[in-house]
């Protein structure tokens, strides 16, 4: 499947749409999810055309690479988490759900998370 340049972070990294920005490196943007799920909850996305984590794997460079994951440090570090923890999620694919195809990891903290994945048994 092609990447899909009109899902909604495409619009966003073309400033079609707003968001709420929390910092952004030569390669990567943060910004606050709209649907919070803990008190604290950012999205930090490649500003490259990978729909997934697979991709951005195979095919990013080292320097996008690194990039994007200084952004989630620097995120982490930003919103006071690093101290207190924080979960780092990247859903990939239609088992995790994942609803916008281009590659974002959440960081979601500020309170206690309990267990990583709810109990389907
Ligand atoms: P996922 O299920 O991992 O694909 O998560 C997609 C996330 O994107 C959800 O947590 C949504 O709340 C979030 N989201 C969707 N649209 C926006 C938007 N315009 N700005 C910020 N977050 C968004």
């Amino acid at each position: 499947m092609s990447y899909d340049t009109n899902n909604i972070f495409a619009k966003v990294l073309r400033g079609e749409i707003p968001c709420n920005k929390i910092a952004e490196n030569q390669h990567a943007l943060a910004f606050y999810d709209i649907n919070p799920q803990a008190p604290q909850h950012a999205l930090i996305i490649p500003k490259g055309a990978y729909q997934s984590f697979n991709e951005f794997a195979a095919m990013a460079t080292a320097d996008e690479m690194s990039a994007w994951l200084a952004l989630i440090a620097d995120v982490a570090k930003q919103l006071g988490l690093t101290d207190s923890g924080y979960r780092l999620l990247i859903n990939t694919g239609g088992d995790a759900a994942q609803e916008v195809p281009h590659l974002h990891a959440h960081i979601v903290g500020g309170h206690a998370l309990g267990r990583m994945l709810a109990t389907t048994a």
